[in-house]
């Protein structure tokens, strides 16, 4: 197996836990090397400790970070909302009914459209470095389309997610959408689909549906995640944590309760900053979160309504400037924590048998990610020990 060591890297992040004692949070080193074989790292250390391999790059002095692990997306829709974002942006607020304007657009997709969709939007991510995603169905919304946009996902992932729970379409009632939900539209994603979802808010799924539809999920062999807390106050955070999910998404609006539930129960918070920016909604207590000792991950929720934005790196700057977390913290949530709230410890950190999904940003350091918003800082990217985006000499 062909062996490649990458020199000169001037910080590399690791997030090995082993690390922390030096290199803190993120595990820093600096002046390191790595060095990939196949698919895995086999080495991390000290660039001058580096072992021999056959093909030798140098980052020239530059940053290597783990690969962004986007733990939240929507990518299997068809049409543009460009115009909802512009009325909005001149004083409607959002619901979530616009879900159904997606839904319409989606259905009357082809499979090949959709697929080259998704295709397109899963390079622009990893362009940016993303080399792990979760991908939601859930603008098919029936038996037909969520179980396709499923089998359009896998295609692009093992992190699929199920949430024909999403909005309850025009053409039935909330009784007869659960059943549906929870019946032949479950049978029909599941061989599809790793994972459960349900939009659990105000004008979407109250907690008591939630909590049957995850119920359903579960006895179907997925594993539950939830959309809770994002544009009201309730139930949803505390349902999570009494059901011991790996993660619960947005906590916008969070009680002390919830707080001490997220607490109590390890469930980790991931946060969508990209959406509040997007809809101009206050943005979720990253600091308070994190003070109390709730684990903190950051997803993009790229989708056509709320938030159409699939930079890891932006989610990361506005982490930093709105939220109050660190760079560090930032980083770490992008990444490790990410790949955590997926129930994965194979990716979001690098230490010898872990993937090779490496990062090397054209910066001497991870805190430009936050200090340098808005500009494409990814110069290469590494994906399972292959190079997937790449610039002279890091390419191998
Ligand atoms: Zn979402």
């Amino acid at each position: 197996m062909t062996t490649t060591v990458i020199t000169g890297i001037g910080e590399l992040v690791t997030n090995d836990p082993a690390r922390a004692e030096q290199g803190g949070l993120l595990g820093l080193l600096t002046d390191a090397a790595v060095v990939v074989e196949g698919r895995r790292i086999a080495w991390v250390g000290p660039a001058a400790d580096a072992p021999d391999a056959d093909v030798q790059v140098d980052a020239g002095g530059r940053a290597v970070i783990p690969g962004f692990v986007d733990s939240h997306s929507h990518l299997v829709f068809a049409g543009d909302r460009s115009a909802e974002f512009e009325a909005r942006m001149t004083g409607q607020p959002y619901t979530a009914g616009g879900i159904r304007t997606t839904v319409a657009r989606t259905r009357a997709a082809t499979d090949e459209q959709l697929t080259s969709h998704v295709a397109r939007l899963v390079a622009e991510m990893r362009t940016q470095g993303t080399t792990t995603v979760e991908i939601k169905s859930g603008y098919g919304l029936s038996v037909h389309d969520e179980a396709r946009s499923l089998a359009v996902a896998r295609q692009f992932t093992d992190e699929t997610t199920f949430l024909g729970a999403h909005v309850v379409p025009a053409d039935t009632t909330p009784e007869d959408y659960v059943a549906l939900v929870t019946g032949p539209m479950l049978a029909a994603a599941a061989p599809h689909a790793r994972w459960i979802d349900v939009f659990c808010e105000d004008g979407a799924f109250d907690v008591d549906q939630a909590r049957a539809i995850l119920q359903a999920g579960t006895d179907s062999g997925l594993r539950g995640r939830l959309h809770a807390n994002q544009l009201t106050y309730g139930g949803g955070v505390r349902l999570a944590c009494e059901l011991g999910l790996v993660a619960v998404d947005h906590c916008t609006f969070l009680a002390d309760a919830d707080v001490d539930a997220l607490v109590s129960s390890g469930t980790i918070a991931t946060l969508l900053p990209g959406v509040e920016f997007s809809t101009r909604q206050p943005y979720p207590d990253a600091r308070g979160l994190l003070d109390a000792g709730v684990r903190v991950a950051l997803a993009s929720d790229c989708n056509p309504g709320s938030c159409f934005t699939s930079s890891m790196a932006l989610c990361i700057a506005l982490a930093v400037r709105e939220m109050r977390m660190s760079p560090a913290e930032a980083l770490h949530a992008a990444t490790a924590t990410g790949a955590a709230a997926l129930d994965r410890d194979d990716v979001g950190v690098l230490a010898p048998g872990k993937a090779a999904d490496l990062v090397l940003l054209d910066a001497p350091s991870h805190v430009h990610l936050a200090y340098r918003p808005g500009v494409p800082l990814v110069a290469g990217v590494w994906q399972a020990g292959r190079p997937v985006v790449g610039t002279p000499g890091w390419s191998g």
